[in-house]
């Protein structure tokens, strides 16, 4: 499987740096063939239309870090699933940790936005993660365990395939303290076993599942040469053409 490395931007950059952004990452993967990775960039809503028009024509994908789960009306201030797909949205980030910790995002909530996702088209790139605390009380995989129950409740066989998970410890990320290549793998081989559960083995031995947590240029290879690590979401690293055209680069 390709592996698949995500730019998620989270609250950065404004409709010219987004651009500038674009034309610069155009030229260099034009220059280096990078054809290798599937490559996604999550930028903020205002950005999305341009750089759909920008990354047209390049293996570039575009998602947008998140969405709401009703398909029109009065919610103000949130935007929905055919919104994201005008502007050329194939991905969403959906039940980010930083969603949930700033923005009361519960797990039942990510669940209806998966659905709303799949129905609509989108591909979900699930959120999940322990947060410091658990990890230290041990509490990492029944943490993870209660929130694929409840994020993948009522998704159907054919639309897991559509569906990314990622892996991100929450004490990971932004903090400059990855995973190893060692936790990562571990905690991607027990999500594999509660999907074999949930559904069966094909899906788990052919699920995306990507680690997300402070990965730089310095660690990317070492983290993807695991098996079980599908790729990565990368926040900070992402936001300068250089790192990210490195951590690209790790995933061939
Ligand atoms: C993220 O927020 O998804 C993330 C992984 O951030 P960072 O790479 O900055 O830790």
């Amino acid at each position: 499987m390709k592996k698949m490395v995500v730019a998620n931007w989270k609250m950065n950059k404004g409709l010219v740096q987004s651009q500038q952004f674009a034309e610069e990452l155009k030229t260099q993967l034009e220059k280096h063939k990078v054809l290798n990775a599937d490559i996604v960039i999550c930028p903020p809503f205002t950005s999305l239309d341009a750089l759909n028009k920008r990354l047209n024509g390049t293996n570039v994908k575009l998602g947008a870090q998140n969405m709401y789960y009703e398909t029109i009306g009065a919610f103000t201030g949130e935007i929905s699933a055919g919104m994201l797909k005008s502007c050329g949205c194939e991905y969403v980030i959906v039940g980010h940790s930083e969603r949930r910790q700033f923005f009361n995002e519960t797990s039942a909530i990510v669940n209806k936005k998966v659905l709303m996702a799949l129905d609509e088209g989108l591909k979900p790139i699930l959120c999940v993660g322990e947060n410091l605390q658990e990890h230290d009380d041990k509490l990492t995989e029944s943490v993870i365990d209660g929130q694929i129950t409840t994020c993948l409740g009522h998704v159907s066989v054919e639309d897991i395939t559509n569906v990314t998970i990622a892996y991100e410890p929450i004490w990971a990320i932004g903090t400059g303290k990855n995973a190893t290549p060692h936790q990562a793998e571990s905690v991607h081989n027990f999500i594999r076993k509660k999907l074999k559960k949930i559904y069966n083995e094909e899906i788990s031995k052919n699920a995306r599942i990507i680690y997300g947590g402070s990965i730089s240029p310095e660690n990317a290879k070492e983290l993807f040469a695991s098996p079980s690590v599908n790729g990565g979401l990368v926040g900070g690293a992402s936001l300068e053409v250089e790192s990210f055209l490195k951590i690209i680069n790790s995933a061939l």
